[in-house]
């Protein structure tokens, strides 16, 4: 084996090889492909593999890598070695929810470019024989899904790399640990030898936190069994040698998939009780004995869909197993304290194709190519690696491989993890408590119920689907909000303080905006990658002479940390610390927020003294606090932090305060509606890795002007360049569309919904969508999808509510 390599790739499944695939196209040579089992049938996962490719998925990344894969699959099949079978895929529907269920399905796809049809029960049976259409409702057909030979396509593409003499394979092989040197993996331990390696990377699926751990990089990740068996021949396929001609089937309502083995058919089941495997437990193969106790209530399903599985036995039958992180999402990238190792880890082969040609041009390049934040390894706060944490969710992620799961859907276990220090004044309010990455967060306050009195009739109803995990009590808020003032959580928010000699030179040439305007300063700006493109959006705001503050979104921030830590310049003289747990913050907005606020402090609070986008330090009563005047519900108000202790104090002296001046709390779902009326972007909706400043209307937080900084060069290219498609904002007539719905001229379909929710005070139900430019015009008409329903839509202006800042500078 070699001494040294560019680049060291642990795990010769299909995700390893996908990856060394796509390096090699990209012209990487001297790479190395690692595993401990034999080549290529190692034991794991991928050895196992039915090779099922269903692409529909909520996630538009996932969707795109699903159809990546099926792009390569299609390009590696040949008739001597077969590695996929385009021969369509569909779900079936039993229940009335899944079948509504299946055309939000439809729309996902319709959304991400991949064509699906609906069919009748009869149409289903005519694609695949076997079934009894009396049971079914319907199906979802993808014409283009399929089933992969998983192994023979690792065989296609470990003979072509290694014909172009870019990697080699070693199998037998087993990475023991590392050496590492500031920062560095320096050397692959192996039983066979070590080698030096420029690059490392992680793809050993569910053994992955074996190796991760070793180097302070906690996966959270559980290895769960999952059933698969193969029947003996059925009738109807008599004499059939073809491998498969049947499309492959799900029956997402009891767990289960299948498809056809030639006169045989196989059948996955979900339908048990998780069945947990720690990583270190899992032994040398990816399979375990079969359970029968835990096929029995699949057993009935399978036959009762597939009657012609009566009475039939299951020659082949195992406990295969399957990888399972805490948010049904994979981990990829670069942990972000350490400089050349790299993960790519939690992935089906379903979306083999599409992570190995991500993750290659991120290695490449040094920046993800599309919008990866979801499946960033760094996203994962410390609390998701304990064992308590990992097992219950990754057991959840199990049972709810294949429900429908509302986009709102609360986690029922574990909660209560991270609490606002003010939390029992939340719940003394009623708060229904929604989680957000361990925070509970009301949703809305039950106490204002008694606000529907005053506000009740601009609250349109809602129901069914759109109404649950909702409540008239948000619109409430928002109104309410509007009119007096209330009082936000914010104590989730991420803070992160820079500082130190080059701490301002740093934090310039992370914006796009121009930061330094001086001590107090609040600046709303973009982080970009080299595309130009999103990586974040968040305030910085120079504190001190050598000292800023980034404040950003809760769940995002984790992914914001690593960025700007992987972003330091080596030696540079600063300092990036996660001070989210030392303060606590609340936002107290609304016209008479200035109101409350003077009540207890004796400084100047008025708009000549404290205006807009400035911070100050301020007494409140007996508080320290830094007060930032900035709101994303568009209101007069501002955000105050104050170290953890001061945090209980704090909230009731301004609700005692604020009471004269009927103070409301309000919640997230008043949040929400607020910061979408008032056309605020969020990060993971609107601003994505896809999408310019530019193109998402806040040209005006780039300045052009400044020396350097990220995502300089392609902002100036794309500055000269007309986009081809523009952030809109639109207006539906009818219906309360969730968000992900397709955007449709006539029966084309031109975009779908990043967000949306019905704007109280301007009255009406608002969607933002990136759409062609030729339909970037107010006035024009259009429709959205709506589980099978047609809404008549309007591109509007953009925002709906106080355009001209009014509200904000007063
Ligand atoms: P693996 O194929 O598990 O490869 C990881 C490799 O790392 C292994 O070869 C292992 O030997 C090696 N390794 C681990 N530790 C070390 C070490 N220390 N040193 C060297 N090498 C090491 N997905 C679908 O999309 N569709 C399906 O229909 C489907 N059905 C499935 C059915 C079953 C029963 C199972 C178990 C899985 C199924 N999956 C399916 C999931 C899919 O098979 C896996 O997610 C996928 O194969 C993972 O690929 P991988 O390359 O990441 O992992």
């Amino acid at each position: 084996m070699e001494k040294e390599a560019k680049l060291v790739i642990i795990g010769a499944g299909i995700v390893g090889v996908s990856a060394a695939y796509h390096l090699a196209e990209l012209g990487w040579q001297d790479i190395v492909v690692l595993d401990k089992g034999p080549l290529f049938h190692t034991g794991g996962s991928t050895s196992h593999a039915p090779g099922l490719v269903f692409q529909t998925n909520g996630s538009k990344t996932m969707c795109i890598f699903a159809q990546q894969t099926v792009e390569l699959l299609n390009k590696l099949h040949s008739e001597d070695h077969p590695t996929f079978y385009p021969v369509g895929g569909i779900e079936v529907a039993y229940t009335k929810q899944r079948w509504q269920d299946l055309h939000r399905r439809w729309g996902w796809g319709k959304a991400y470019g991949l064509d699906s049809q609906l069919l009748s029960p009869q149409e289903v049976q005519e694609h695949i024989p076997v079934i009894d259409p009396s049971v079914i409702r319907g199906g979802l057909y993808v014409p283009s899904d399929g089933d992969a030979l998983a192994v023979n396509a690792v065989e296609a593409m470990a003979a072509i790399t290694k014909q172009q003499g870019a990697v080699t394979y070693y199998g037998e092989t087993e990475v023991t640990g590392f050496q590492t040197s500031s920062g560095r993996v320096t050397q692959v331990l192996t039983d066979k030898g070590n080698i030096q390696a420029e690059q490392i990377l992680l793809a050993t699926n569910i053994w992955g936190p074996v190796l991760a751990d070793q180097l302070g990089v906690h996966l959270p990740l559980m290895a769960v069994e999952h059933q698969y068996l193969i029947s003996e021949p059925l009738e109807s396929l008599q004499g059939e040698k073809r491998e498969i001609v049947h499309p492959i089937l799900r029956n997402q309502d009891f767990s289960m998939y299948f498809r056809q083995h030639q006169d045989r058919y196989g059948i996955g089941s979900y339908k048990h009780e998780p069945l947990l495997v720690d990583p270190y437990q899992v032994g040398k193969d990816a399979m375990h004995p079969f359970t029968e106790d835990d096929f029995q209530t699949a057993h009935a399903a399978a036959k009762e869909l597939i009657p012609e599985l009566h009475g039939k036995s299951f020659p082949t039958h195992f406990n295969g197993m399957f990888a399972f992180t805490i948010d049904g999402y994979p981990i990829l990238g670069k942990p972000s304290h350490l400089k050349n190792f790299w993960t790519a880890i939690g992935i089906w082969v379903t979306h083999s194709g599409g992570v190995g040609k991500a993750i290659a041009q991120w290695m490449d390049s040094g920046q993800p190519t599309i919008d990866l934040r979801a499946m960033d390894v760094n996203r994962f706060s410390d609390y998701m690696t304990t064992k308590y944490y990992l097992t219950r969710t990754a057991a959840q992620q199990y049972r709810e491989v294949y429900d429908i799961i509302h986009p709102k859907q609360q986690m029922e276990h574990t909660r209560e993890i991270r609490l606002a220090p003010y939390h029992r004044h939340l719940k003394d309010l009623g708060g229904e408590f929604f989680e957000s990455v361990g925070w509970e967060r009301p949703q809305w306050y039950e106490s204002n119920k008694r606000l529907l009195a005053a506000y009740g009739d601009q609250i349109p109803s809602r129901k069914g689907w759109s109404a649950r995990y909702w409540s008239p009590i948000q619109g409430a808020e928002h109104l309410a909000a509007r009119e007096k003032a209330a009082l936000f959580e914010l104590s989730s928010f991420f803070k992160i303080e820079i500082s130190g000699p080059d701490a301002a030179a740093f934090v310039e040439y992370l914006s796009a905006n121009r930061v330094l305007r001086g001590e107090g300063k609040i600046v709303y700006t973009a982080l970009l990658n080299d595309k130009g493109t999103y990586q974040s959006d968040l305030t910085i705001t120079q504190i001190g002479k050598d000292r800023f503050w980034i404040l950003t979104g809760a769940s995002t921030g984790m992914t914001d940390l690593a960025w700007i830590k992987q972003h330091v310049p080596q030696n540079a003289n600063l300092q990036v610390r996660d001070i989210t747990s030392a303060y606590t913050a609340v936002g107290l907005w609304g016209p008479r927020a200035r109101r409350v606020l003077e009540k207890l402090t004796n400084q100047d609070i008025s708009n000549q003294a404290f205006p807009y986008l400035t911070a100050q330090t301020i007494e409140i009563e007996a508080i320290p606090a830094r007060a930032f005047r900035i709101s994303y519900i568009g209101e007069l108000g501002w955000e105050i932090y104050t170290p953890v202790e001061f945090g209980d104090r704090l909230w009731k002296v301004l609700w005692d305060a604020g009471q004269t001046d009927e103070l409301i709390a309000a919640g997230m779902g008043a949040f929400e509606s607020l910061r979408l009326e008032k056309g605020y972007r969020a990060l993971g909706a609107e601003l994505t890795a896809e999408y310019t400043p530019y193109q998402a209307g806040l040209g005006w937080t780039v300045d052009l002007d400044q020396d350097d900084f990220l995502g300089k060069k392609s902002l100036l290219e794309a500055a000269k360049t007309k986009p081809e498609k523009k952030l809109c904002c639109l207006t539906i007539k009818e219906g309360a569309p969730l968000g992900k719905e397709p955007i449709l001229d006539g029966n084309q379909v031109v975009g779908y919904i990043t967000s949306t929710d019905f704007g109280y005070s301007v009255g009406q139900h608002i969607a933002y969508a990136y759409l062609p430019v030729e339909y970037a015009r107010e006035g024009r008409e259009l429709e959205v999808d709506y589980r099978g329903e047609r809404l008549p839509a309007l591109v509007t202006r953009d925002p709906l509510f106080d355009p001209k800042m009014e509200k904000l500078n007063r």
